[in-house]
Parts: structure tokens; sequence; C-alpha cells
């Protein structure tokens, strides 16, 4: 029931509601009321709009109606869910105590309240609300200044709901790209810094949304504390060489952590620095642009992840993604890696045998997160059980005869640590709950019987009264002379005794009156209690009370002993999860008949026969083949690569950068052939009307993007360009895009594919030893335009655009004008300077080239002759230029 007494007054429960609201005021406040959780004011009107409920009104406060929905208890996390996913913070807050006690204080007393918990995106541990495949973790950022006087950025990441704790720090141009490989579903960072007007637009990159904390933002030797406070040791050291700005951001996570679980501590692993590991680095827009996790219009299927994760377990899918999103740019690490997958690959029975025992293991480190802050049940003790059980069945079945192959070392360590899974915790945990316990520890019964002598003798108690009760039945029958008597239970009467109408007339008589007193009288029937049923009734209570206290008291102690093996049980979690990893990309390489690219410390790029993974296979979907293509780029090629749209020039640009993303990740490759020297960074663009769903100006964006890559990239890196210079003026676009070749071929001297519909560019090839030029092959018979997606030397002669709008089913009428009007001006166009330009101007000119100037009045003036004028026509003329003027 809602605290009716608080209601009808309003102020108090309003005051109190106004005080808690005052501390949380960036969330909506969940506050509750009996079954309820209720909003008032402006959250009401926030939350009923976003959740799509009613809005009511519930009393006044300071003469207004008070705005007010609510939404109950058993369905909150589906509303949870709606809220975070909408970007809202949620504060939590429960009653403290039995509105029963609050009576007892006072007739005007509130029931007392509090936040437990700030629900907010990066933070949640909820099944319910978690998707399984994916992290969910939240960024905390420092900002420090450096001896150069530039800033360095630290940031922490942590995933509560996994316990991963990463740090970092970079210098501010690289910071971006570095948290977006993160995934951060929130940003936290000082309220001084996110109010800075250049922040947003550094973090432009990144969707998650800000999440601004107050003074405590912490520095020096506090944020020390903070962190040996958390992790209860007397020194950071053990935790590697952290710099001060990556323990700025470490402190500032946890008090993130510590403020919105409110006195919970999770299960962390020590923050562990990403500086050591040399990655493959690719900034958010390449991110976005190779549709790595999610396509450009921001869902997950179409994407290259989505595509070819053929993990059997979430934390597999979570540790799969990570690895694709990290690549590693040391060819030894790289083989190790590729070591493993073909290991796999070679034993197919191992790799079956691992994936159907890795299906059946459950999420180990959500379940250890969630006993960490006391929101873990008994099935996640279970969860755990059978994990280690799982854990000691791989190794022992991939040490057995069944794999042939002694394992690399990525296997062996993983092996290794799965082995080592303790059994004694298994068994006991396995002794002493029921074979299926329930999620929730409240509901009780899930402690086996026999495990503990307290509890069963509590439970036997309460067991046994319930049989006694059926002794008094016919004891009483008999006392009574009522062979219709019954002993009944309901929750008002606790046990009572019922008799007919008719019967029940005599009970109230001496003697009987001694035995029964009379409690109700029904249409039918008369109930009655006696003293001895009262006595079992209490008696009953306080034995279940006894066994659910015990039931509690055994399940904490069950869960201390979990959580003290927290880094075993991680490390186990860490094994199957990398497990799964490997075995999918052997799995991925053995279905697709994917080949193991050779990696090295060259600078040669040799694909041949490569594909596009999700090109193919959606192609595949539909009964199609996908037209395999060769892409040779050593020692800084440039690719100028033209053809008709639709042609298939981006999914060749793309199919390349991800293969070699790929095999830096250690996967197999799509192709029949690879050989890679090293990429340090990737950068993939698209030209600007590619990419309208950004609000700012598109071509500006563009030219942004593209200066990143003239200013950063080196001869290691791998440059795609996809339609550069699109998004403006045709001569402004020809000029940029033939500046950033000659750029990229002088100064950067990257590895580089370049699309383009400037055909004229292709006329570089000719001054520029390092360019290649390669187009789409088009096949025309008989008028018959087919695009065959086949990749060949050469430039396209033409762009077969009013074929693709024939295709696209433009009104026969419009094609055959368009037609028309494309050989007239193409016949004008051989006329046209531009390719002479090309070939007469300087390269590497600091001027830029003056384009030519379509003003009518000029053309009309540069027409004219006017030795063949009559004085006349020399009139009329005039009058023309002055009508054009
Ligand atoms: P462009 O960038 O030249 O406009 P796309 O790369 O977007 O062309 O390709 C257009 C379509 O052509 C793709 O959606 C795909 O269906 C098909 N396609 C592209 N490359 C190939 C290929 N190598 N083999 C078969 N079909 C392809």
């Amino acid at each position: 029931s809602r605290d009716g007494a608080s209601v009808k007054t309003a102020t108090p429960m309003i005051s109190q509601y106004v005080e808690i609201k005052a501390a949380n005021p960036d969330s909506l406040l969940f506050y509750r009321m009996g079954d309820f959780y209720e909003l008032f004011f402006e959250d009401a009107a926030v939350a009923a709009r976003a959740l799509g409920i009613m809005l009511t009104k519930r009393g006044k406060h300071l003469g207004e109606d008070i705005p007010m929905c609510g939404v109950p208890v058993e369905r909150a996390n589906d509303y949870l869910q709606k809220l975070i996913a909408l970007g809202h913070r949620v504060a939590v807050c429960e009653q403290l105590e039995d509105p029963a006690e609050a009576k007892k204080r006072g007739a005007k007393s509130v029931v007392r309240r509090d936040v437990v918990r700030l629900v907010t995106p990066g933070t949640i541990t909820e099944d319910a609300l978690l998707d399984p495949g994916r992290p969910n973790a939240f960024a905390a950022l420092s900002r420090l200044r450096a001896k150069d006087g530039g800033w360095r950025w630290g940031f922490a990441s942590v995933d509560i709901s996994t316990g991963a704790f990463t740090v970092g720090e970079r210098a501010e141009a690289e910071l971006v790209s570095a948290l977006c490989r993160q995934e951060p579903r929130e940003i936290v960072l000082a309220e001084e810094l996110s109010r800075e007007p250049g922040l947003r637009a550094l973090l432009q990159g990144c969707a998650a949304p800000l999440s601004p904390v107050g003074r405590e933002a912490l520095a020096g030797a506090a944020a020390e504390r903070r962190l040996m406070d958390f992790f209860r040791v007397s020194t950071l050291e053990g935790f590697g060489a952290l710099s001060a700005a990556e323990i700025a951001a470490a402190a500032l996570a946890i008090h993130y952590v510590e403020r919105t679980q409110r006195g919970e501590r999770p299960a962390l692993s020590p923050p562990t620095s990403l500086r050591d590991s040399p990655i493959l680095e690719i900034d958010a827009a390449t991110r976005a642009n190779l549709e790595i996790a999610q396509t450009l219009s921001g869902s997950r299927e179409g994407s290259l992840i989505e595509a070819i994760d053929l993990t059997v377990t979430p934390a597999g899918a979570r540790a799969f993604a990570e690895r694709l999103g990290a690549p590693s740019t040391e060819p030894a690490e790289i083989g190790a890696r590729l070591d493993a997958v073909a290991f796999f690959l070679e034993a197919a029975r191992a790799r079956e045998g691992l994936r159907e025992r890795l299906a059946r293991a459950p999420d180990l480190v959500r379940a250890l997160a969630r006993l960490s802050l006391q929101r873990g049940g008994p099935r996640d003790l279970a969860g755990l059980a059978a994990g280690l059980c799982v854990a000691r069945e791989i190794a022992a079945f991939l040490s057995s005869a069944d794999a042939t192959l002694p394992p690399p070392p990525h296997v062996a360590r993983e092996l290794a640590a799965l082995a080592a899974a303790d059994a004694a915790l298994e068994r006991r945990l396995k002794e002493s709950l029921v074979p299926e316990p329930p999620a929730d520890r409240r509901a009780g019964g899930f402690i086996a019987q026999g495990v503990d002598a307290e509890l069963d003798e509590a439970r036997g108690l309460r067991d046994e009264s319930r049989r006694v009760v059926a002794g008094f039945q016919s004891q009483y029958a008999e006392a009574a002379g009522v062979r219709q008597l019954k002993v009944k239970h309901n929750n008002f009467l606790g046990f009572f005794v019922e008799v007919p109408q008719a019967q029940g007339e005599r009970l109230l008589k001496a003697p009987l009156d001694q035995l029964f007193t009379h409690r109700q009288t029904m249409a039918d029937a008369m109930r009655f209690t006696t003293r001895e049923l009262v006595e079992l009734d209490q008696k009953i209570a306080q034995a279940s009370d006894r066994a659910q206290a015990r039931e509690e008291a055994l399940f904490a102690a069950l869960s201390e002993e979990v959580l003290a093996q927290t880094a075993e049980i991680r490390r186990i979690a860490q094994a199957f999860a990398t497990l799964d990893g490997i075995a999918a990309l052997a799995e991925i390489a053995a279905r697709r008949d994917w080949v193991r690219p050779t990696v090295d410390a060259s600078l040669d790029f040799e694909i041949e026969g490569g594909r596009h993974p999700v090109v193919e296979a959606a192609l595949k979907a539909n009964g199609k083949l996908f037209a395999p293509n060769d892409c040779a780029l050593s020692g800084g090629k440039i690719a100028v690569v033209t053809g008709p749209n639709m042609a298939g020039k981006s999914t060749f640009l793309r199919q390349n950068a991800l293969i070699a993303l790929l095999a830096q990740a250690g996967s197999y490759v799509p192709a029949e052939k690879a050989r890679i020297g090293v990429v340090d960074r990737l950068f993939s663009r698209v030209g600007a009307s590619d990419d309208l769903a950004r609000g700012r100006s598109t071509f500006m964006v563009e030219m942004v993007e593209t200066a990143a890559i003239l200013n950063s990239a080196g001869p290691r890196a791998l440059v795609i360009l996809d339609e550069i210079g699109r998004g403006t003026a045709t001569f402004d676009g020809l000029s940029i895009a033939w500046a950033t070749i000659e750029h990229l071929c002088a100064t950067n001297r990257s590895r580089a594919l370049f699309a383009t519909h400037f055909h004229e560019l292709t006329r570089l090839a000719k001054r520029l030893p390092s360019l290649v030029n390669l187009t789409m092959k088009v096949s025309e018979r008989s008028g018959e335009i087919v695009f065959l997606h086949e990749v060949v030397p050469g430039a396209a002669d033409r762009s077969y655009g009013v074929h693709v709008a024939e295709l696209a089913g433009l009104p026969k009428s419009v094609v055959s004008r368009a037609h028309e009007i494309l050989s007239e001006l193409e016949a004008q166009d051989r006329r046209a300077p531009i390719e002479k330009m090309i070939d007469d101007l300087p390269l590497f000119s600091h001027r830029p080239p003056t384009p030519e100037r379509k003003d009518p009045l000029r053309l009309a003036l540069a027409a004219i002759e006017p030795d063949t004028l009559t004085p006349r026509e020399a009139l009329t003329l005039l009058y023309e230029l002055k009508d054009k003027a």
C-alpha cells in the first residue's frame, strides 16, 4: 500500500521529496511509495513523455497541483531500461523502514527514505538492462598540463558489470580515438572541464553522454589516496607505473563508482595501463566508416562484428569485439595469435568440443559483479559452480587425446588458468545449493537439505507444525462433535477452525466456548480460533523467520567465499572469453574459407583475391557471388580508383582496410593470399554526401577529417579515401582531391586507396611514380551494360551515371533525354582544357591552381572577334552583353 498518511497532508512527504531531489538534481528521482516508484514535478513530465505513461496530479505544493506519474516496482526494470537508453539517469530512492515504524513516531512522520543507487548508462549491472554481448563501461577523463605546455589527457574505463578497469594517457589529438575504442556509454569529467567551449568539439566523435561531477574531481595526493582506499592497498606500485593523469582519471572513476553505487563496493580489477600494448590506431571516424561494431546508420546488423562473430558466450562476444577493436602492431604477437587460431582450425574436433562446453558456461564476471554489489542471488552462485566445473572439463578435454597437436602458447596459457579452477569451492557450492535455485534470494528454499543443522531444524519445525495441524483437525472434530469441522489458514486469521453455520451455535456455548473463540460469521459458516492454533501460528512464523535468516546468512557466507577468489574466477572467465574468441575465429575461417595472412615488418601490402566479409555474406544470402579482387600497394603506392557509381569502389576500398584490421587482430582473412607489412594507423574517410546524418556542415567535417590524415599519416599508415572533395563545387573538389593526392605521395608516403569520380585525376599517374590507376571493369555488349565488380588497371572512360539512373527506374523519357544531353556535353568536353591543365601544371605547386572561370559575360566577351563585326552587329552585341551583366 502507498503510505496514505503522508499523502493526505502532502507537505511532510513533499518536503522530504524536495530535499532528496535537491541532492540529486541531475537524475530523475524514482521515489518509492509502497509498490510504486513515483515521480513528481518536472521529473514526472519528463518521464511520462519518455515512457508514454499517464501524467496525473497528486496534492498541491505551494498552492499548485503537483504533476505525478508512477511505475510499478515489479516492472521498474523495463522502465529503467527505456530511460537509460534515452540517456537519462535515474536515482532510485527506497523506503528505509517499515511504514509501521514511521507511524510509531507520530501520525505525521514520513517513512525514512534515501537514494540507494544511481542508475546511469555506464554503471548498470542487471542482466535485464545489459546487452550480454557488449561491454558496458563508462569513461572518466582528467586533464593535466604537460611540460611542453600542451595538455595530457588521462582516461579510465570502468565496466562495473564485469569489473574491467583500464587507464591510459594521450595527447589531445589522440584522445578521442583512444576513448572511442572503449565504447563508453557515458563520459565522466569535472564540471569545469565540461563547461569549456572546446570540449564538445573535442569529443565530437564519441556519442556517449557527458556526466559532469562537481568539485570533488581529484588530483595529486587525494587521487592516490582514493585509489589506495578503494583497493585497500598501501601503495599503488603494485599496479605498475601509472602516470599522474592516469591516476587522476582512475580516482575520478572510483569516485563515480562510489557515488552511483552508494556504499556498495563492486569487485573491480586493479587498473591496468593501456600504454604498453602497441595497438593499431583507428580513429573514431574510421571506426564508424568501416562499420566495425555498427553501421553508419547505427544498427548492429550489417556491421563487421555482427557478420563474423561466431562466439558462443556473451563474454566471448565482448572479448571478440575488444580484439577487433584493438589489433596489434607487433608481428610477433600477431603471429602468436594466428598460431592459436590455426591450432583450432586444424583440430576441428577440439574446436567443436570446446565450443559445446563453453556454451554451457555462464557469464562469470557479471555474476561476480552482482554478488559483490549485494545484488546477486542463488542462481549466480549456482552459475559460478557450473562455471568452475566447465573450466576443469575444458582443461581436461583439451589436454586429452582428442586434441592431437600440442597447443600453442596463447592457448596453453588459457588452459593452465582453467585447470587451476578450485574444485573444492565448486563442490561446496554444488552441495550447498538445491539443483535449480531461484534467482532471488528472498524466495528462500535454495540451500539444500542436510547442509546446515540449524536451518534443517527450523525448517523441520515449520514443516512439522503443518503436520500437527492435521492432528488438531480430527481432535477438534471429535471434541465439538462436528464431522464437517475443518482447520484452515488465511493471512488474516492465521490458522482457524471452520464449521457450517448450522453447527456453529454449539461452539459458542459452554463448555465448548472454553476451547473455541469465535472470530467471524460468514453466510454459511462460522470461524473460530483456539489457543493452540494461535501458538502454532506463532511457532511456524518464528521457524520461517529463523529459516530465512539462516539461509540469508549461509548465502552471505558462500558469497564471501566466492568473492575471496575474485581474481581467480576473473582469470577463468577471461580464459573462457579468450578461448571462445579464438575458436570463433577458427570457425569463421573454416566456414568462409579464409586464409592465414603474413604480417611482417615490411611496408608491403599484397592482397590476392580479397573479399569484403560483410558484402560477401549479404550477396551469398541472395545466392550471388562476390568477385574477389587483388590489391598491391607495397612501398607506399597510391591507387586511384575510378569507375561508375555502384560498380564496387567503396566495397573494394573497405575490404582492404578490413583485411588489414582482421590480420592484425590475429584473424584469418577473406582472401586467397595476404601479405601485410604491419600497419600502425588506419584511416578511412568518405566524401561528405554519404554522411548527411551529422549536423554540422558536412563538407567542413570532411575537410577536418582529411586534414587529420594529411597531418598525421606516415609510411606505415593505410589510408582509404572515398570520394573526397565531392562535397563542394566541382573545381573546388577537384583541386582539393588533387592537392591531397600530391601531399600523400610527397609527404605522407602512406599506402593509400583513393576512389574518385574526378577522372581527370588519373592523368596524375604519368607524373607521380607511386600512383597507379585502377578501375572497375564494365562489360558493354550491344548496349547492355553490366558491372563486373572486377578491379583492373587503368582509368574509367565513362561514368555510366545515366545507366545507374536507368537501373534505378527513372522514367524512360528522362533517361533518353539524359543520354542526349550527355553526348552533347561530352562533345563539348573534348574542347575543355582541364586535362591539358593537369598535364601542364607544375607538380606540388604551392600556389593553388587557378580554376577556369565560367562567367557568362567573360565567355561571351572571349567569343567576340571585333574585326569581323559590322557596326550594326557590334551595337546588337553590346545590348546583349548589357543584358547579361
Ligand atoms: P561504389 O562505391 O562504386 O558506388 P559499392 O562499393 O557501394 O559501389 O558497391 C555497390 C554494390 O555492388 C554493393 O552493394 C554490392 O552489392 C555490389 N558489389 C560491390 N563489390 C562487389 C564485388 N566485388 N562482387 C560482387 N558484388 C559487388
